[in-house]
């Protein structure tokens, strides 16, 4: 349908920007590590970073959240009173975060957590009992009080209060996670000014973006409480580009917790002949010293594991020895190699081609854990000097002192730090053509504009869709959103002038607008709310739209094959029909017209004949005649045409063609 569609116009200007605009009054900025099990607060000052210390003096925080008869409860103390009120305990938020509630992964989760999910519109929250009422608390919200606790944490190390910060997520998070992450950051009173991945505040951290004369590739292994990341990034002149990520969504030290706590219950049932594994107390207690055992085990080769009164007055004592942790819980240990490999294939690259690996998340501690990757590297060093639990705080620490406008918190060199978008982006024009206007790789933040115009006289909207992906017909790409631009003032096709700008924010988020330029009408959407795709599926896309290039070229040829056509036919149209009324005063007479009523009355006939012939061909054979019939269709006219209008019309009726995309 006509008036829905869109068609480039001849005028096309192309911005771009990737600055920032004035940075605003923001103070101290902090640098957050959200983590799904613990969470980490960081402050650039006085030319160092600064992890900061909780009230109980650890520099990690469960990211856990209670509720009690009389209060709400925040990290370890939330956390260590779980076997007495497990349905009121929340963790974990963070797999649940900007998620649908028919997610595959919510619906793995839902059935693993303790406490309630229910669905609200589609989205998954948590219900809990606070002060003897249930209450419904969404995801956003539960992460909000953690974030609100590090800001407290913060504050009180600072002595003043903090309004702005960093927080990292999994360079696997969509759009929806991450503006939910900024929605928590909202929630929890503060302004969220970068959202930054989680690999690429590692290797900020370890200052490998300064090294500034070469390409690296770096490969960051995050293997934290409960999630296992393996991130390649590539970083040149200080920009940072996500060419692969893998993983595990469900392994990290608690697993390697639960196999010794079930070893020891199997132990506990040889001897006394009493099963406790389903006494959630002796297990919480049992669980909780075996943590501290395998952390102890990092420097350790033997640790001795107490719990008094551990079952009906008994005490439970036995020893852990390195080796034996290591047998319990070998083939996991040995697993976090597979995702390595994958992310190496998917990016192309050999083993040898990775400069740097950075150690990340608390069990990379593990000795073993760092042998194998060692290994696997072929003995290579691994960059280890910060505490892996702290590496991702203080990459996190370092962009926001770039952000923060305190003389004490600023660092004195400039670092960049840039993402690249992974997918090209674009609109549908004319002929479901997928027009681009940010390309795949396009460094960001960025903003691209590009001017459009109608495909009929008088047409009132346009619709924007937008859509992300590689195929050259929007059909076989992605759609990321719709909006309808209304108002459009009655002109001629091709005449008004809608801009559509592309704004890619610092996170990743997108902002599209759509500006009738002569009326200043305008229509925005922010891209938010669809599932972007994983780097598996835009590795499957990319693949895949090589394997189809050909086809997607022949099908590009023969859109804008029948749009030259559709323009030429419509170009002596209106000729004609300005001839026509060429006695009435208001008309205007265009190159075209002027050339048309130099003919002959006979001459101008055969033009009509051949217009009329051209039109019905058209709505008779548009969509099954081949590239050959359409292009024979326009040589057919222009033979007839040209010939009576002489060289110069024709050359501009040429130009006009090459500048449409078309159906
Ligand atoms: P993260 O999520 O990065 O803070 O990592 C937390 C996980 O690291 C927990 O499962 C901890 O038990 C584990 N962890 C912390 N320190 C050590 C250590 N020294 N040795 C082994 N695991 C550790």
């Amino acid at each position: 349908m006509p008036s829905m569609l869109l068609t480039l116009s001849l005028l096309i200007s192309t911005l771009f920007s990737s600055k920032d605009d004035e940075k605003p009054k923001v103070g101290t900025v902090i640098g957050i590590d959200l983590g799904t099990t613990y969470s980490c607060v960081g402050v650039y000052l006085n030319g160092r970073v600064e992890i900061i210390a909780n009230e109980l003096g650890a520099r990690t925080t469960p990211s856990w959240v209670a509720f009690t008869e009389t209060d709400r409860l925040i990290g370890a103390a939330a956390k260590s009173q779980v076997s007495v009120n497990p349905h009121n305990t929340v963790y974990d938020t963070k797999r649940l975060i900007g998620r649908r509630w028919d997610d595959a992964e919510v619906k793995r989760d839902a059935k693993l957590f303790p406490f309630k999910l229910v669905n609200k519109e589609g989205r998954p929250m948590i219900e809990v009992e606070v002060k003897g009422e249930p209450k419904v608390f969404s995801p956003e919200e539960i992460s909000a009080m953690v974030l609100g606790k590090m800001k407290t944490i913060a504050e009180q190390f600072l002595g003043k209060k903090v309004t702005h910060a960093v927080v990292t997520v999994p360079a696997y998070f969509n759009d929806a996670q991450r503006q939910a992450t900024k929605d928590a950051g909202i929630i929890s009173g503060m302004t969220v000014m970068r959202i930054l991945n989680e690999p690429t505040a590692a290797a900020i951290a370890y200052g490998v973006d300064r090294k500034f004369n070469e390409e690296r590739n770096i490969l960051v292994y995050d293997l934290g409480g409960g999630t296992f990341d393996v991130s390649l990034l590539q970083i040149d002149e200080g920009v940072f580009e996500v060419l692969a990520t893998s993983g595990d969504t469900h392994l990290g030290g608690e697993d390697f917790d639960q196999r010794v706590v079930a070893h020891f219950l199997k132990l506990w049932q040889k001897k006394t002949g009493n099963d406790v594994s389903g006494n959630q107390r002796c297990v919480q207690k049992l669980r909780r010293e075996v943590e501290k055992a395998k952390c102890a085990l990092s420097s350790a080769f033997q640790v001795v594991i107490e719990v008094d009164n551990f079952f009906e007055g008994q005490d439970f004592r036995e020893t852990l020895t390195r080796a034996r942790f290591e047998e319990l819980n070998a083939d996991l240990f040995r697993g976090t190699i597979k995702p390595i490999e994958t992310v190496l294939k998917d990016a192309n690259l050999k083993k040898s081609d990775v400069d740097e690996v950075v150690m990340v998340g608390g069990s990379s501690r593990i000795p073993k854990i760092q042998q194998l990757v060692r290994d696997y590297f072929g003995g290579k060093d691994l960059a280890q000097g910060i505490n892996p639990d702290e590496a991702v705080a203080y990459g996190a620490a370092i962009q926001a002192s770039l952000l923060s406008d305190n003389k004490e918190n600023q660092m004195e060199e400039e670092i960049i730090v840039i993402d690249r978008t992974p997918l090209t982006l674009g609109i549908e024009t004319v002929g479901g053509v997928m027009t681009p206007l940010v390309e795949r790789g396009t460094i960001i933040p960025c903003k691209k504009t590009k001017t459009f115009s109608t495909a009929s006289d008088n047409q009132e909207y346009v619709l924007i869709q937008v859509f992300e992906g590689e195929r050259s017909l929007t059909k076989d790409n992605h759609e990321l959103g719709t909006f309808t631009l209304q108002g459009i003032p009655p002109a001629r096709r091709g005449e008004p002038q809608i801009e559509v700008t592309f704004e890619i924010d610092a996170n990743s988020i997108m902002h599209v607008t759509a500006e009738e330029k002569a009326m200043g009408i305008k229509e925005s959407i922010t891209i938010t709310n669809k599932e972007r795709f994983t780097d598996d599926e835009i590795q499957r896309m990319t693949e895949e739209a090589e394997a189809h290039r050909e086809e997607d070229e022949k099908a590009l040829k023969k859109v804008q094959a029948l749009n030259n056509l559709e323009q030429y036919i419509y170009s002596l149209k209106s000729g004609l029909e300005q001839v026509e009324n060429e006695e009435s005063e208001d008309s205007v007479m265009g190159d075209m017209g002027e050339a048309l009523s130099a003919l002959s009355e006979d001459d101008r006939e055969k033009v009509d004949d051949a217009v009329r012939d051209a039109s019905e061909w058209m709505d008779e054979h548009k969509d099954s005649a081949s590239l050959d019939e359409i292009e024979e269709r326009l040589k057919e006219i222009k033979s007839i045409v040209e010939p009576l209008l002489g060289h110069t019309l024709s050359q501009d009726g040429d130009d006009e063609d090459d500048d449409h995309l078309d159906l």
